[in-house]
């Protein structure tokens, strides 16, 4: 099959990376070149990148872009929206009013102006090892006067609420920012606000440099917590003077980020920290629609002897009830029981509140997505797309310039970088070299420079914001290799400046003028026709060259005339979803959209392929 080489004239669709089923993201592959998209006056982020069918890191990174600094439970106006439409290819327009009792509101979205409400920061705490940590999160959570009537006994489910004077504050319970990126890595912003927090005795060490660029490329406002105030060893002024090494200015020296000194030991400063995150996090308007239908992240899951599979979620948006059809990654389930942090059986989980979760089917996966429907059969429905949908695991051949770059034709396209090297000197010469690459259409964005060797957290980073690494005289930790092989993160390994220089040159040009070619897999006839719905939406074929893929692009034409140009939705080979199907064979097709097949339409599948210009 000969590539046909073109321009890039409409959305590009980014090659699937090779992901591991612990870091598996539900692959979202756009939709149809200029589509219409609806969109209401105010939109969740979420919503738009729902409506998009992209992966919520392109629809976020878009979104910075554009200067807007959003994260998916964050609401933004038609304009900006329709900004993001555009940048993708695609036809903005304004959604008629949304009827006010429809409850099948997770695919028509109804985030109208007057039914946000504002609802509670999450928080997580980052920071070095043995900084306090996790000292600081029993500290708050028995500071909770109010909320801990009569010694009550809290329960560890990965997450708590804490009532500051009547205000909520959640906190997320896996300290790290480990565990914050990994969620990221796989789509799912829950933090709001970060607590960076630094011993009053030690200092800024490496995992805090760490944190501070994990909360940044996440987008994340920082408030710094000095810990360990009580030891006698401690200078809490230290920290602040080294923050300003890494551009975070604390108020007293005129900058913006606020810190405040704490001990978990005795509980000094905990409510001015708490009193803090609250005007941070007004600052920040969040807000959730608490009339429609839950949306939410498992934030954690086990199966219980008794109860069987469990799962905390951590509700984002509307009210998680009692007795709600829902869908949590891709086990589908009804909520039988709901319980909160404090081991009481309760009715309803409204946005940002944690709760554990009774009835799902099967074990879930910290990071999934959960969604409420209406029926059962919705969320069932939801299940085997989900499913379908992660089926294939695509493996892009990827050079560093094919994979990493930013789309979007007339913006400023940034190329994120992570750097670690032998020692903070060659850090330094790495950071000034690159830095001349940037110009005014390309920019290197330098998420983290270190010295020291890549580590888990590295890849991480890297995978939730499909960075490129470079390691200068470094070595890659065996936990990180296999890290970076799950999750398709590439590593680039030097010994001489000059060739990082000119591979990050070559990864900007791919930026720059990239060449979209087309691949076509190969050709199926259609023989048969299943009606579904009074609908002709599947299509019994026989496969006549090359191979139908089950993650392709389709196109359907009649008599030599285009009928449709879209993503296939299902490929089978008798009952079973199939991956591919090769020459020879009969399958069972069905493309978004298409509802009219007839005997003898042509299917051709393809795919895009993305270089660098020569
Ligand atoms: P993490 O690794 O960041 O979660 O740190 P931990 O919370 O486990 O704390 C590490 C050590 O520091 C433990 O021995 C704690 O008792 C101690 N520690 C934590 N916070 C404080 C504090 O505010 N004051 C004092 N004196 N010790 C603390």
């Amino acid at each position: 099959m000969s590539p046909r080489r073109r321009r890039p004239n409409r959305p590009y669709r980014r090659p699937k990376r090779k992901r591991s089923p612990s870091v598996a993201v539900q692959e979202r592959v756009g939709l149809p070149p200029g589509s219409e998209v609806e969109l209401p006056e105010q939109v969740l982020v979420q919503d738009l990148v729902n409506r998009l069918n992209l992966s919520e890191i392109d629809v976020v990174k878009q979104l910075i872009r554009n200067g807007v600094m959003a994260n998916l439970t964050q609401v933004i106006d038609f304009e900006t929206a329709a900004l993001v439409v555009s940048d993708f290819g695609y036809q903005p327009s304004r959604a008629p009013e949304p009827a006010a009792d429809d409850l099948s509101a997770h695919v028509v979205l109804d985030e109208e102006e007057g039914d946000l409400e504002e609802r509670p920061p999450v928080v997580t705490i980052l920071g070095h090892v043995d900084h306090g940590k996790t000292t600081l999160l029993d500290a708050i959570r028995k500071a909770d006067v109010a909320g801990g009537e009569a010694g009550g006994i809290t329960q560890h489910i990965g997450a708590y609420q804490v009532d500051v004077n009547g205000r909520l504050i959640t906190f997320l319970d896996t300290p790290g920012h480990e565990a914050f990126t990994a969620m990221r890595a796989r789509g799912a912003q829950v933090t709001d606000i970060a607590i960076l927090i630094i011993a009053a005795d030690d200092g800024v060490m490496p995992q805090t440099i760490e944190a501070i660029d994990h909360a940044k490329a996440a987008g994340v406002p920082i408030i710094v917590a000095i810990t360990k105030t009580d030891l006698p060893t401690a200078n809490p002024d230290r920290p602040k003077t080294q923050l300003m090494e890494r551009e975070i200015v604390i108020e007293e020296y005129g900058g913006e980020t606020v810190a405040v000194p704490v001990s978990g030991k005795t509980g000094d400063g905990i409510p001015d920290l708490l009193e803090n995150i609250l005007l941070v996090a007004e600052l920040q308007e969040l807000k959730a629609n608490p009339q429609r239908l839950a949306q939410g992240v498992v934030i954690e899951a086990h199966v219980d002897r008794a109860r069987g599979p469990v799962a905390t979620v951590l509700v984002q948006n509307g009210v998680l009830r009692v007795g709600d059809p829902i869908l949590g990654g891709q086990v589908a389930g009804r909520v039988r029981a709901l319980v909160d942090d404090r081991g009481e059986r309760i009715a309803e989980a409204p946005p940002s509140k944690p709760v554990e979760v009774l009835g799902l089917g099967d074990l879930v996966q910290a990071g999934d997505l959960v969604e409420a429907f209406a029926s059962d059969k919705e969320a069932k429905d939801a299940a085997e797309r989900r499913r379908a949908d992660a089926g294939g695991d695509f493996i892009s051949k990827g050079s560093i310039t094919e994979d990493i770059y930013a789309e979007g034709d007339t913006q400023v396209r940034e190329l994120p970088v992570i750097i670690k090297t032998d020692v903070q000197g060659s850090v330094e010469a790495l950071r000034t070299s690159l830095d001349r690459l940037s110009h005014d259409q390309t920019k290197i964005r330098i998420l983290h420079a270190a010295a020291g060797s890549i580590n888990e957290s590295d890849i991480l980073l890297a995978a939730a914001s499909e960075a490129m690494i470079v390691g200068f005289n470094t070595r890659v930790e065996p936990g990180a290799r296999t890290a970076a092989d799950e999750s398709g993160v590439q590593i680039g390994l030097y010994t001489i400046i000059y060739e990082v220089i000119d591979d990050v040159r070559k990864a900007l040009e791919g930026i720059l003028e990239p060449v979209i070619s087309e691949v076509v897999d190969g050709h199926a006839e259609v023989r048969q026709v299943f009606v579904i719905g009074r609908r002709a939406r599947v299509a019994g074929c026989y496969v006549t060259d090359g191979k139908a893929l089950r993650n392709a692009m389709a196109r359907v034409s009649r008599n030599g005339e285009l009928v449709i140009e879209a993503p296939v939705q299902t490929l089978r080979r008798f009952k079973d979803d199939a991956r591919e199907v090769t020459a020879g064979l009969e399958c069972g097709v069905s493309v978004e959209g298409m509802t009219t097949f007839e005997e003898g339409d042509v299917i051709e599948f393809y795919h895009q392929e993305r270089t660098a210009a020569v």
